[in-house]
């Protein structure tokens, strides 16, 4: 009788702890399978979309999109051709939220003619100066993200002149001088939501692999103590804010 008890304790106890694991397992399970399911509505065409953005840095853009749109909408300054749009668009499509895209589409100092940079498909032949924004807009076209991202063709600050929106997510990738970057993280950090994601591209940790204004930005915003660090992906420094929102309009 004392045998029969003390095996079906242990049974049980054998039992329970099966069912425990399979409750912590389970999840993560069902979580990384629909990521999986998420990431594959991404449109194979973006390997072919103009850009410098890696592969690896867009799959991480588009799985903190995917958590930021819970807080808010989503901002990126430097959309270019709209690689980096086209991840974090369809994230905010699956979550049914919006994506801010701003660009003065004039391209950077770097992709004028004679530059190093320069692609003779950006240039407008009428005027003679760059002028991304048509590409883009097809990209975003066919992409099926007309209605989810809202492109401002504009500087950053003359968008954030007049901006009361709370944001979930902030991804800084325009002008690469510290001056540009450190104005764009000074417009647009107040909007982040607690929570949110600023997301830096083109931090280089070693000088000799590239210019040090985003990773020097960076720095500043994790030394001001509302924000914490997120593992990188490749050149893309994650910051999420943890202090409390300041946007005062
Ligand atoms: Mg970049």
């Amino acid at each position: 009788m004392f045998a029969s008890n003390v095996l079906s304790r242990v049974v049980g106890i054998v039992f329970e702890s099966a069912q425990r694991q399979l409750k912590l397992v389970l999840p993560r399970c069902i979580l990384s399978s629909r990521r999986m399911e998420n990431s594959n509505l991404i449109p194979p065409f973006i390997s072919e979309i103009k850009g410098f953005l890696d592969e690896e840095e867009g799959q991480r853009l588009f799985e903190l999109a995917l958590e930021a749109c819970s807080l808010g909408p989503c901002l990126e300054i430097g959309s270019f051709c709209g690689k980096s749009t086209v991840y974090l668009g369809v994230a905010c499509k699956i979550k049914g939220k919006t994506l801010f895209s701003i660009d003065h589409h004039r391209g950077s100092e770097e992709q004028q003619p004679g530059q190093p940079y320069f692609d003779f498909e950006l240039l407008d032949s009428k005027s003679g100066v760059i002028d991304s924004f048509p590409y883009f807009r097809a990209v975003m076209q066919k992409a099926g993200l007309d209605e989810v991202v809202v492109p401002m063709v504009s500087k950053s600050h003359v968008v954030a002149r007049d901006w009361a929106t709370p944001l979930g997510l902030v991804f800084i990738d325009g002008g690469h001088s510290y001056d540009m970057v450190i104005k764009d993280y000074d417009y647009w950090y107040p909007y982040l939501l607690p929570g949110g994601f600023l997301v830096f591209h083109d931090i280089f940790l070693d000088p000799a692999e590239g210019g040090q204004a985003p990773y020097e930005v960076y720095k500043v915003a994790l030394a001001s103590g509302e924000f914490k660090a997120l593992p990188m992906t490749k050149t893309l420094g994650i910051l999420q804010r943890s202090g409390p929102v300041m946007v005062e309009k």
